[in-house]
């Protein structure tokens, strides 16, 4: 969809605003050429001693009267037509917030937060520009170039109308060459402005982490570049954007010498009245005001089409995921990978190749391996947040991929390992997935998440602020958090990704002694990297480079023996740190 389309489309929708806009505009330009006739009279009337007294006063008010109006039908499309405008700004951002929330992890991947923050921002901005002020004032310049013209050409002589639109077609070749650049420095500076909105946003981001290794000068630094780049590439947009006043103004001037020259001339041959040629010179400073709006017009246009460029190919990029599943409830049942292969867009080897598992329903398992084996990535195609490029990963007896994406986020609960908190109360924070939940029932799950006496010693309790405004919570506290909002939303499958790794290794055995006891049918798969906490699971099963080294119950494991097993090994390596730590 080109930028002409979307606002066609949208000004059909809001055909009444630009309708009743384009009425007002009208009655505005209509207003506007019988002034200068009205002059024009009233100065030949007063030449030849015509007009004197009340008639005189009369027509003066008249005048005044008519100026009032334009001024008030002006502020009249601006209203009606901005109210509408802004309506095209929230549609496109919402659209786009839409297209943002749907858009899975390979879109993020190759996307930086900080242009995106610009296009909500900065890029909407344009196109809303483009189709409120561009749109409007493109029809209100023209319409008075037509109206003026016909009545310089009709009302007053052909000849010198003809004559003062000679510079014109110079003046439309130098705004198209004009445009060009425009186009090309607009879209440029958009860009530098996104640069510079996804610098502010990572160092806030990571405020912290700067701070702590000293790189606040450097930061700094960056930034100066970045602003400065920014700056420089709207100042060079600006500067052709300049170009059009000039070129304005040299065809003004040269119109106006043709025109007084041929006027003089056909004042001095007795064919135009001195007061003709006043109102020919006074539809001329009429066109100034077209001529503007046609520079003006252009710029911003040029602006709009450039950000609608880059608007356009996030909205159009195609989700990371197709949501074309049609089952709408996950049937909670064995979970089964078959022969599984998964490599990361850019990567030359593969995550996950050749995995196969069965995970029985209601069962808890454990997933180790060493870091880099993919047990997040088999986490993450569990949630469907990725697709396996060959096998298949099914769900009671139905391929994850036909489900709806929908019916996944509802059967399964995820805990990351660094899990979001956003800002809001503890308690709102917990039931995030079931805001109707009482707060006995929050209360409920935040003991199993062993994180109520916590929360309790908190200022407020469970009505304590958290997230970026709010109170700070330590890791193991936002892991334990995130858990208890997970175990409320009560799904059938139950993803810890490593989500206790911030909690003592006592409080991680009492969580997941509770889970195991409060399961209800649930199947829970628990990746962690300390053992210990797993060897109550039903199965253990140990990811080394993608494949599946391992799988059998703890004790299955252990009795492979140190020397034939990774999963033995480690049991001793973090045995015997242990002891050291006791002792
Ligand atoms: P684990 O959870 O076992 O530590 P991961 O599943 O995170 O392992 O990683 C498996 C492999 O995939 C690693 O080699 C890692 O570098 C790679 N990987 C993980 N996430 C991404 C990503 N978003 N993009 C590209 N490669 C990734």
């Amino acid at each position: 969809m080109t930028l002409a389309h979307l606002i066609r489309t949208f000004v059909r929708r809001h055909a009444a605003a630009y309708a009743a806009a384009g009425v007002m505009l009208l009655a505005i330009a209509l207003l506007t050429v019988w002034m200068p006739r009205q002059i024009g009279h009233l100065v030949d009337a007063l030449v030849a001693r015509e007009l004197a007294g009340p008639a005189l006063w009369r027509e003066l008010a008249l005048l005044i009267g008519a100026g009032v109006l334009i001024y008030l039908l002006r502020v009249g499309w601006r209203i009606r037509l901005y109210a509408a405008a802004y309506q095209m700004g929230v549609e496109l951002r919402r659209r786009l917030y839409a297209r943002l929330a749907e858009q899975g992890p390979r879109f993020y991947q190759t996307r930086r937060t900080g242009d995106l923050m610009a296009l909500a921002t900065n890029d909407v901005d344009a196109v809303e520009m483009a189709a409120g002020e561009a749109m409007l004032a493109g029809f209100d310049g023209t319409l008075t170039l037509l109206l003026v013209v016909a009545t310089m050409a009709l009302g007053v002589d052909w000849r010198l109308a003809a004559i003062a639109l000679l510079p014109f077609p110079l003046m439309a070749w130098s705004f198209a060459w004009i445009s060009h650049h425009v186009h090309d420095r607009s879209r440029d500076a958009l860009e530098r402005f996104g640069d510079l909105n996804d610098h502010v946003q990572e160092t806030l981001t990571g405020v912290r982490t700067l701070r702590t290794l000293g790189l606040e000068a450097r930061s700094s630094r960056r930034f100066a570049e970045l602003a400065g780049a920014a700056a420089r590439a709207s100042y060079e947009s600006q500067r052709w954007e300049a170009r059009y006043e000039p070129a304005v103004g040299m065809t003004l001037v040269t119109a106006i010498v043709l025109s007084l020259g041929l006027g003089g001339w056909l004042v001095w041959y007795g064919e135009l009245t001195i007061g003709q040629l006043t109102s020919f010179g006074l539809y001329l400073t009429q066109l100034i005001w077209p001529m503007f709006a046609a520079g003006w017009v252009l710029a911003l246009w040029e602006r709009g089409r450039a950000a609608w460029t880059r608007l356009s190919a996030v909205l159009d990029e195609p989700l990371a995921i197709d949501d074309d599943g049609t089952v709408a409830t996950v049937h909670p049942g064995e979970i089964v990978l078959r022969d599984v292969h998964f490599c990361y867009p850019g990567n030359t080897s593969a995550a996950l190749s050749g995995l196969s598992l069965h995970i029985e329903p209601g069962s808890t398992l454990g997933l180790v391996g060493p870091t880099g084996s993919g047990k997040s990535t088999l986490i993450k195609l569990l949630l469907r947040q990725w697709m396996p490029q060959s096998g298949g990963i099914s769900w009671g007896g139905v391929a994850l991929a036909d489900h709806t994406l929908e019916a996944l986020r509802a059967g399964i609960a995820w805990v990351p390992q660094e899990p979001i908190l956003f800002s809001a109360s503890v308690a709102e924070n917990i039931a995030l997935a079931r805001p109707s939940a009482t707060r006995a029932e929050i209360e409920a799950v935040a003991e199993l998440a062993a994180v109520h006496e916590d929360i309790a010693r908190l200022p407020q309790g469970y009505d304590t602020p958290v997230g970026e405004r709010g109170v700070t919570l330590s890791g193991g506290q936002r892991q334990r958090v995130a858990i208890a909002r997970a175990l409320l939303a009560d799904a059938p499958l139950l993803l810890l990704d490593d989500a206790l790794s911030a909690v003592d290794t006592e409080t991680e055995h009492r969580i997941l002694a509770h889970l195991h006891d409060q399961r209800q049918g649930r199947t829970v798969i628990v990746v962690s990297h300390r053992l210990s906490a797993l060897a109550d699971a039903d199965q253990i099963a140990v990811l080394r480079h993608g494949h599946l080294a391992e799988r059998g119950t703890h004790e299955e494991l252990l009795a492979k023996g140190v020397a034939h097993g990774w999963y033995a090994q480690q049991w001793r390596i973090q045995q015997l740190e242990a002891s050291i730590e006791q002792d």
